[in-house]
């Protein structure tokens, strides 16, 4: 049977941004048979904007980075839905463990080197040989030395603090494991970088692709009846030239012409081997162990008032040495990986805390209980005045979910070694004749854009094109 845009059955795994945006867009082209299959009981993926205090709060993506070039800020620029945030993420106070807090004078200097390193970066890495890590480390160092003498130990103390921040900012472990010239690969969209979705959140900008009307979780817009919830995927067998089949984790078996597969890089990693059939070719699965999605989760703490003083627009941490030993040798060790809390935009009332790596995964193993406790004695051993009593305390587990694995994506030293990149994660397996069959979407498959909203809704698109690409092709064959 020849088949057309109007019969080709397209199955699209993940309803996240990637997965949204490739429906969306074949939709638009005049596809028919769509349908998104989903392992969660939700839409957005790693946006997931709940209620929380005074409005929302946005568990994952958060804010819009940039706007020219960013096709999400292009999206919603008319709309008056963004708004510049607040300059917490500069103005931070630094305080050290003995609940010091450093001079405005000392820390505007550190934070400058820090700060002005990131234009910086851009043409001097093109030259370097090593690790994002060592890159910054000797940069800091160089430019401390141009200074007026700074206290070593502060200066140290800065550092390591910067590195988790910066760490937070890639999902790496640590930036020893993050490539310097990988990083340049990440294209910065100009202007303002923290964008926020003032009371509203990132699921303001699905509900616009899906051209939903309302606020409400069940209006899907014109992709009502067509997102089928709680159907995880075991499998997806792409062998030879028919039928694709792929096999849900309740037994069910769904046969499609193409599978556009969107699932986090963290899935790809733990199931690639299991849920491909025939295995996936070895350039992929290069790709797969080369990248990396590493964790970064946040604490949103609800006070009934404001907590901070009006002059703390929000605090880092800065562990002294001794204190540090102390706290490795204790249970509470990972709090050593939780760099500092900010305020949220329209939320007065909240602080937003922030925790990066292993530690971040093992505080998703811990009760909430535990994990108010830690962060309560954190407060009182940094901070020179007391906190009150949060009235409720949510954190974020993106590694513990199996539908997840972590958080976003990036360039790794282990893929330099191996050169590969998001180009090999990308391509789509195709039948002799140039059929898609198998395709991939999803941030880590963005050359450019990867660990963002922007990157992923960009590569839905993408896929989505290539589809249409095809059977146009094919109409002027016949
Ligand atoms: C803490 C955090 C903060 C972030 N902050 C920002 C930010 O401020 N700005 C920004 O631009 N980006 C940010 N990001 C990144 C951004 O959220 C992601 O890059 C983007 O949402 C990824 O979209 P995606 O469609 O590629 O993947 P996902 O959103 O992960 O979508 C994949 C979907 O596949 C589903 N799935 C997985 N396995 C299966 C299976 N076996 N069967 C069926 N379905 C499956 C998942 O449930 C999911 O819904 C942040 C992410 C996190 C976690």
């Amino acid at each position: 049977m020849n088949i057309t845009k109007r019969t080709a059955r397209i199955v699209i795994i993940g309803a996240g941004t990637a997965g949204i945006a490739a429906a969306t867009r074949l939709l638009e082209q005049g596809f028919r048979n769509i349908v998104l299959l989903e392992a969660e009981n939700r839409i957005g993926g790693r946006i997931n904007t709940i209620p929380f205090a005074d409005n929302v709060v946005d568990l994952g993506g958060q804010w819009c980075h940039g706007k020219v070039g960013n096709a999400v800020y292009e999206r919603v620029k008319e709309l008056d839905l963004l708004e510049d945030t607040e300059d917490h993420y500069e103005t931070y106070k630094c305080v050290r463990s003995n609940k010091q807090t450093l001079p405005d004078d000392i820390a505007d200097n550190l934070k400058s080197i820090a700060f002005n390193s990131i234009p910086e970066r851009q043409a001097e890495l093109v030259e370097f040989r090593g690790s994002l890590g060592d890159y910054i480390t000797q940069k800091y160092w160089n430019e401390v030395a141009k200074l007026p003498p700074i206290d070593r130990a502060i200066a140290e103390e800065f550092l390591e603090n910067f590195h988790k921040f910066e760490s937070s900012v890639e999902a790496a472990d640590h930036l020893y494991e993050v490539s310097g010239r990988g990083h340049l690969e990440y294209w910065l969209c100009e202007g303002e970088l923290l964008l926020n979705w003032r009371d509203k959140g990132f699921k303001s900008f699905l509900r616009l692709l899906m051209n939903a009307r309302s606020d409400e979780a069940d209006d899907l817009g014109m992709l009502k009846g067509r997102v089928l919830f709680n159907k995880r995927i075991s499998q997806i067998n792409w062998e030879g030239a028919g039928d694709l089949i792929v096999r849900c984790w309740n037994g069910e078996v769904i046969t499609a012409d193409h599978v556009i597969c969107t699932v986090s890089l963290g899935v790809l990693k733990e199931q690639h081997a299991s849920m491909f059939v025939p295995a996936l070719p070895e350039a992929k699965v290069r790709a797969i162990n080369g990248l990396k999605l590493g964790t970064v989760d946040k604490f949103f703490l609800e006070f009934a008032v404001r907590p901070l003083p009006t002059d703390w627009p929000g605090f880092s941490c800065l562990w002294l040495q001794e204190d540090l030993e102390e706290l490795r040798a204790s249970e509470r060790f990972w709090l050593e990986s939780v760099f500092g809390f900010y305020p949220v935009s329209y939320q007065p009332r909240i602080l937003q805390g922030w925790i990066i790596g292993a530690h971040a995964r093992h505080m998703e193993t811990l009760t909430e209980e535990q994990v108010l406790e830690g962060l309560l004695w954190l407060f009182r051993k940094f901070l020179p005045f007391d906190l009150p009593h949060p009235l409720r305390c949510l954190r974020t587990q993106w590694h513990a979910n199996p539908n997840f694995r972590g958080s976003y994506t990036f360039r790794t030293t282990y893929a330099d070694e191996l050169r590969t990149g998001a180009w090999d994660l990308e391509a789509p397996l195709l039948d002799v004749g140039g059929r898609p069959r198998l395709q991939f979407a999803g941030e880590a498959t963005h050359k450019h854009y990867y660990s963002t909203v922007h990157g992923a809704a960009e590569t839905g698109w993408r896929e989505a094109e290539r589809l249409n690409t095809y059977y146009r092709s094919r109409t002027h064959r016949l």
